[in-house]
C-alpha cells in the first residue's frame, strides 16, 4: 500500500573535525542511512545532511601547534571525509561545516533573537588562565596533584587513578599543560541561556512529554529526561568563551565567541540550508512546511544538548526555526564488549577496513543485525562477524540465487514461469513467494520503528524457509528427469525461488543496497529499487553473476590486529597529550598494513612462513552455546595435542572426524575464544553455495609431516 508522500530533515551528529571518522561515528551514519534509504524507497522527499564541527580550543591550539590556521586543519579533515563516506555507501545529500557563512548567519540569529526574548543573561564565572598563553584554559588542558588520592599529573576534571571527579579549581599545584604555567584564577563576564527560565522549563515539559503529534522519546531517554527536568533543576547554560578562540563572534559582546551549544547544532540547520540553496529552495519556506519532519540521530552521551537544550533554542528563537519531530539515540560501538577508545587507540578504524578491501556491505549488514529502537550498546565481535555474513547472507541470502538461477539459465534458456508464483504444485500450501510477500508489513514495521535487526532476522527466517522448501523439492533430481512433468516442475520450483529471492532483495536494500542493487539486476530491475514494486515479477532472469563474497577471517584478522598495533604507541602519546594522535594523518594507517596484510602476490618466502602441517583428529566434539563450531583435538607429531576451535558444524558430526587427516596451520598465533584457546586452523574449501569441505592427504601421509 503506497503511503502518502512524506517531507524529511534528517542528521547525524556532527563529528569534531580534529581526527579522521571513527568507528563510532560510522555506525550512527549507517544507522541513519539505513532508515533515510528506506523512507527513500517508499518514495518520500528526504533531506539527509550532515557537518564537521569545527570551532573551539582544540583546534585552534592543534593548529597552532601543528604551525598551520585552524582553517587549513579543518579543511585538510574535511579532504579525509568523502572516502569513509563514499566508502560505507553513506547518502548524505551533503555535507557542510560549521565554519560556513551558513553558521555565522544562523547563530548569531538565534542568538540575537533569544536575546531579544530575554533569554540570555550573563555572569562572571571563575576560571584557570594561563598568563604565559595569555588564555583561559578548559579544563582538559590544566593537570596538576589529584585532590582525592594524591597521585601527580591528572587532567582538570577526573583523576586517572581513583576516578574522583572534581573542578580544576581543586588540583592541588595545578599546571598549564600548554606552557606548564601555573594557571591563575581569573574572572570573565559569560554569556548564558536561560535554560532556567520557568516558561522554557514548562516548555521542555511539553515537548519531552510528546515532541510532536504521535511521537514519542524512547523510554530510556524519557526517564533520564524525567531525572534532569522534573527530579532536578535545569541549570542556565554557559555559551560563550573568550578570545583567543577560533570560532563565531558574538554579534554584540566584542571578544567573545559562541561556545559548542550555540555553534555546533546550528550546523545541521547550516548544512540543510546549503544543501537547499543547491536546488534554489528558499531554506525559511521549507522549514515553516508544517509538513515537514526533523529528525536527529544521536548517541546517548549528548542527549542532554539535544531534548532540552537544542529543542528550547529553536522553539524561543520563533519561525522559521522549529522543534525537532523527534530525536533517535544510539548507544556506543564496543570492541568485544570493551569500550572502544578513540584516545587510547582501541578499536577497529574505518579507513583500515576500507583499506584491507574488506566489503562495506558486510558492516552494514552486521550493524544493522544488532540495531534496534533502544539505546544499547553494540558490539563488534570478529568471530560472529564472519558467522553472520557468511552463513546468513551468503550461505542463506545469495544462496537461493545462485542454484535456482544456474537451472533456469542452464534449462529455460533465462525463462521463468508464468505458473509461479502460487503453481498447482505448491496448492496445498503457500508457495515460497507468498511466504516473502507476507513479510512486508512486518518488514515495513520494523524499518520505521528502527528495528534493523528484526528485518534481517525476518529476512533470514523467510530465506530458511526458502531454501528448505527449494531442497524438498530437489530439483537436481527433476533435472535429471526427462519427462515434460518434470521439467515444468524444476521451473516452478526455480522461479517460485527466485521470485521471493527478489522480494528478499527489496527488503534488504537499505541495508545493503549494492548487494541489492546486483541481485535485482538479475531480473532486469533498474537501480533505485522502489519499495512499491516488491511484487512484480519478472518472466525471464539475466546470467547469474557472482553476488557477494564471503569473508575472509584472515583479513578480519588483519584488522583487528591493525587495531592492536595502533593502541600500542597511541597510549604513551595520548595519555600526554589529548591531540597529539589527532595529529596523524589517516596516512600511515593506510599505507602500511596494507601492504603488509593483503598483497596480491606473495614469495616463497612469505609462504615458508607458513608452518602447514599434517594433523590427525583423535577427538571432536560440539561446543555448547556454538553454532558452528566443532572442538577438534589433533595429534600434530608434538608431546602434546593440540585443541582448535573449527567453523565447520554444518557440514560435520563430531563422530565422523575422528580419525581422520587433515592439513592444519601449526605456527598461526593462539587465539582466545570465547570457548577457550584455539591453537591453529584446520583447512577446508567452501564456495558461494552451502558446504563446507575439509581438506586431506593422499594415504601414507603422518600426523607432524610438514606441507610444503
Ligand atoms: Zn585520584
Amino acid at each position: 500500500m503506497p503511503e502518502s508522500p512524506r517531507k524529511f530533515f534528517v542528521t547525524t551528529a556532527l563529528p569534531y573535525a580534529n581526527g579522521p571518522f571513527h568507528i563510532g561515528h560510522v555506525m550512527e551514519y549507517i544507522q541513519a542511512d539505513i532508515w533515510v534509504r528506506y523512507q527513500r524507497m517508499r518514495g518520500h522527499e528526504m533531506h539527509f545532511v550532515g557537518a564537521d564541527d569545527t570551532h573551539g580550543a582544540p583546534i585552534m591550539l592543534q593548529a597552532e601547534k601543528e604551525g598551520i590556521t585552524p582553517k587549513a586543519l579543518v579543511a585538510r579533515i574535511a579532504a579525509t571525509r568523502p572516502r569513509v563516506l563514499d566508502g560505507f555507501g553513506i547518502s548524505f545529500d551533503h555535507w557542510h561545516s560549521t565554519d560556513s557563512p551558513e553558521n555565522v548567519e544562523l547563530s548569531q540569529d538565534i542568538y540575537t533573537r533569544l536575546k531579544a526574548r530575554g533569554l540570555i543573561g550573563s555572569r562572571a564565572v571563575e576560571q584557570f588562565y594561563d598568563p604565559v598563553k595569555a588564555m583561559f584554559l578548559p579544563d582538559r588542558y590544566v593537570k596538576g596533584t589529584c585532590p582525592v588520592c594524591g597521585t601527580k599529573d591528572q587532567y582538570g576534571d577526573a583523576c586517572e587513578n581513583c576516578s574522583s571527579t572534581y573542578n580544576a579549581t581543586e588540583l592541588i599545584d595545578p599546571y598549564s599543560t600548554l606552557t606548564g604555567a601555573k594557571p591563575e584564577l581569573r574572572t570573565s563576564e559569560h554569556l548564558f541561556f536561560r535554560l532556567s527560565d520557568p516558561e522554557v522549563a514548562n516548555y521542555l515539559k511539553r515537548w519531552t512529554a510528546e515532541p510532536s503529534a504521535g511521537q514519542a522519546l524512547q523510554p530510556e531517554v524519557r526517564n533520564k529526561v524525567k531525572e534532569w527536568l522534573v527530579d532536578g533543576e535545569l541549570a542556565d547554560w554557559d555559551i560563550s568563551r573568550d578570545a583567543p578562540y577560533f570560532g563565531i563572534p558574538i554579534p554584540d559582546a566584542p571578544g567573545k565567541y559562541f561556545y559548542v551549544w550555540l555553534d555546533a547544532p546550528i550546523g545541521y540547520l547550516a548544512s540543510l540550508k546549503a544543501h537547499l540553496a543547491k536546488t534554489g529552495t528558499d531554506f525559511s519556506t521549507f522549514l515553516q512546511d508544517p509538513a515537514l519532519e526533523q529528525y536527529h540521530f544521536i548517541g546517548k552521551d549528548i542527549v542532554y544538548f539535544h531534548t532540552l537544550f537544542w529543542p528550547a533554542m529553536l522553539a524561543f528563537a520563533g519561525k522559521p526555526y522549529r522543534a525537532p519531530t523527534n530525536v533517535y539515540v544510539h548507544g556506543f560501538i564496543t570492541f568485544l564488549n570493551e569500550k572502544m577508545s578513540k584516545s587510547r587507540g582501541t578499536g577497529i578504524s574505518p579507513v583500515t577496513y576500507l583499506d584491507l578491501g574488506l566489503d562495506p556491505e558486510w558492516f552494514r549488514y552486521y550493524i544493522a543485525t544488532k540495531l534496534s529502537d533502544r539505546v544499547e550498546d553494540l558490539d563488534f565481535n570478529p568471530d560472529d562477524f564472519v558467522a553472520r555474513v557468511n552463513s546468513d547472507l551468503v550461505g542463506k541470502f545469495v544462496n537461493i540465487a545462485s542454484r535456482a538461477a544456474t537451472f533456469i539459465t542452464r534449462h529455460f534458456n533465462g525463462e521463468l514461469s508464468l505458473r509461479a508464483p502460487d503453481h498447482a504444485h505448491f496448492k496445498e500450501r503457500a508457495g515460497s513467494t507468498t511466504v516473502a510477500w507476507a513479510s512486508r508489513p512486518l518488514i515495513e514495521e520494523a524499518y520505521a520503528a528502527r528495528e534493523f535487526g528484526k528485518v534481517v532476522r525476518e529476512v533470514m527466517r523467510v530465506a530458511d524457509r526458502v531454501n528448505e522448501r527449494f531442497d524438498a523439492e530437489k530439483p537436481w533430481e527433476l533435472a535429471r528427469r526427462d519427462d515434460a512433468e518434470s521439467r515444468a516442475r524444476l521451473q516452478d520450483v526455480c522461479t517460485d525461488a527466485l521470485n521471493a529471492f527478489r522480494a528478499l532483495a527489496y527488503y534488504l536494500a537499505p541495508i545493503a543496497p549494492s548487494l541489492a542493487t546486483r541481485a535485482t539486476d538479475l531480473f532486469n530491475v533498474p537501480p533505485n529499487l522502489l519499495w512499491d514494486d516488491i511484487e512484480n515479477v519478472a518472466d525471464r532472469i539475466n546470467p547469474y553473476t557472482h553476488l557477494m563474497t564471503r569473508v575472509e577471517a584472515a583479513k578480519v584478522d588483519a584488522l583487528i590486529g591493525v587495531a592492536a598495533a595502533a593502541a600500542a604507541p597511541a597510549v604513551a602519546t595520548s595519555a600526554a597529550r589529548p591531540a597529539a594522535k589527532a595529529a596523524t594523518t589517516p596516512a600511515p594507517a593506510k599505507d602500511t598494513p596494507m601492504e603488509q596484510t593483503s598483497p596480491s602476490t606473495i614469495t616463497i618466502d612469505d609462504f615458508a612462513k607458513v608452518d602447514l602441517r599434517i594433523a590427525k583428529i583423535v577427538a571432536a566434539e560440539h561446543v555448547d552455546g556454538a553454532d558452528k563450531l566443532i572442538k577438534l583435538t589433533l595429534d600434530v607429531g608434538e608431546a602434546q595435542p593440540r585443541t582448535v576451535f573449527a567453523g565447520i558444524k554444518s557440514a560435520y558430526k563430531p563422530e565422523d572426524l575422528v580419525g581422520r587427516l587433515t592439513p592444519m596451520v601449526a605456527n598461526l598465533a593462539p587465539r582466545k575464544m570465547k570457548f577457550g584457546l584455539s591453537e591453529g586452523m584446520v583447512l577446508a574449501a567452501s564456495g558461494d553455495g552451502p558446504g563446507i569441505f575439509l581438506l586431506a592427504p593422499d594415504t601414507g601421509a603422518a600426523p607432524g609431516m610438514k606441507v610444503k
